[in-house]
């Protein structure tokens, strides 16, 4: 399913401290963790690199905002070995001629292994089915129709049936048109005192209680992207506690921000789905924490300088996040006491692999090298010229972030520090 450069791997050594504490050498070879001895100074913290199962690409049709090569070079940055890639690009990824020519120019171009996710309906028009099978034979991720929710109960529901045959599952953006149609942000007094189209928590939540009633209905697991308000996770809990095989994943600036931040009118803070209130926010912290949410993914989501730099309304909505996901969520959760350090980790790495399927990176003698060496004290500043991305629209600009990226080792090789 992941795809990346092929055909060597260096033999390198790795001074770090384990989460226990532990200082260790890891020494790599032909890609593999061949040893991990005691010894070392290094202040530096070892684990396993991040997976991201949400990030946008942009290509093919808007390379001007992202490549597979920058991306992915912007993945390496941020601590992780491998991305998943969504289909709404122009083309669609929604035939294996476009897929398989994504994936050849991955063999040439990407950094850290990528995969790419196929769409759930053709042109993601919420019409006709892809043909899931092929594109799962033809090396599909996941399937979704993300920019856009699957509208049609009965499309969804057919496609969970398929999903099963292509053994692959659907991550569903949960948005329910009708009620989102003219917002621009969270409904709610911030939207009221500032004038701006709301756009209700129930737009969010009925969308995933239908969804997660359909997998209930079909007996097949589902993945939720984004969740971002309280409503949405209580649907999680209650499905969950039903023996619904949902997964969610949560971003970094639902997880950090609120609606309160678009006071701003900084078109960086305005998101698809729109940053919710304090109680969303606590209520998503609360699931990474206990698992119900498995995932941080970021929802890397490009943009060119020309589209964001208008008004908030004429903005389109997304942030970048590959390159600051763990910093942020370090110096905003992990540092006040919201979560432990052990748990942000693991819900960076193994919760998102274990979600798709992929492999798990761990930390062990005989396992693929997939590594981050995290400094935990450096202090910087996000600024627009510090990013591998083509794009630079984060909501983090400016700002002073703890914890810092050193090295990521990616399938066998260093591909950054
Ligand atoms: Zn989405
Ligand atoms: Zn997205």
């Amino acid at each position: 399913m992941l795809v990346g450069r092929n055909g060597y791997s260096d033999s390198l050594t790795l001074e770090g401290r384990l989460a226990g504490g532990r200082c260790v050498t890891v020494t790599v070879s032909d890609g593999v963790i061949s040893r991990i001895e005691p010894g070392g100074s290094s202040r530096a913290l070892l684990a396993p690199a991040f997976v991201d199962p949400h990030v946008h690409l942009r290509t093919p049709g808007r390379e001007d905002e992202e490549t597979i090569a920058s991306g992915t070079a912007a993945a390496a940055a941020g601590g992780y070995c491998a991305i998943l890639a969504m289909p709404n690009t122009d083309p669609v990824v929604d035939s294996a001629a476009v897929l398989g020519s994504l994936r050849e120019t991955a063999r040439r171009e990407a950094v850290v292994p990528v995969g790419f996710m196929a769409s759930i309906s053709k042109g993601l028009a919420g019409e006709e089915l892809t043909e899931l099978g092929e594109l799962g034979d033809a090396g599909a991720a996941a399937f979704t129709d993300d920019g856009r929710p699957v509208v049609s109960a009965a499309l969804l529901r057919r496609a969970l049936q398929y999903a099963e045959v292509a053994g692959r599952p659907l991550a569903l953006h949960c948005e329910e048109p009708t009620l989102s149609h003219a917002g621009h942000m969270h409904e709610g007094t911030v939207s009221a005192e500032l004038g701006l189209g709301g756009w209700p928590s129930l737009a969010e939540s009925v969308m995933v209680e239908r969804d997660l009633a359909l997998a209930a209905h079909e007996g097949q697991p589902l993945h939720l992207m984004h969740l971002s308000k309280c409503e949405s996770v209580a649907a999680l809990e209650r499905a969950r506690a039903a023996g619904v095989a949902a997964t969610a994943e949560a971003t970094p600036h639902h997880l950090v921000l609120t609606d309160e931040a678009v006071r701003s009118l900084d078109p960086n803070t305005k998101m698809n789905p729109p940053l919710g209130s304090a109680s969303d926010r606590d209520a998503l912290v609360g699931a990474l924490r206990d698992g119900t949410i498995c995932c941080v993914a970021t929802d890397h989501a490009p943009h060119s300088r020309e589209e964001k730099d208008v008004p908030f309304e004429a903005a389109p909505f997304g942030v970048t996040g590959l390159e600051t996901a763990f910093a942020a969520l370090h110096t905003h959760l992990v540092e006040p006491g919201l979560i432990s350090l052990e748990t942000l980790l693991e819900r960076m790495s193994a919760g998102p692999a274990r979600a798709f399927g992929l492999p798990e990176p761990t930390l062990e003698v005989g396992a693929r090298a997939n590594l981050v060496l995290l400094d935990l004290e450096a202090e910087w500043t996000v600024t627009e010229d510090g990013f591998r991305s083509r794009s630079a629209n984060s909501w983090l600009l400016g700002q002073q972030l703890r914890g810092r990226v050193v090295k990521t080792v990616a399938d066998g090789r260093l591909v950054h520090g």
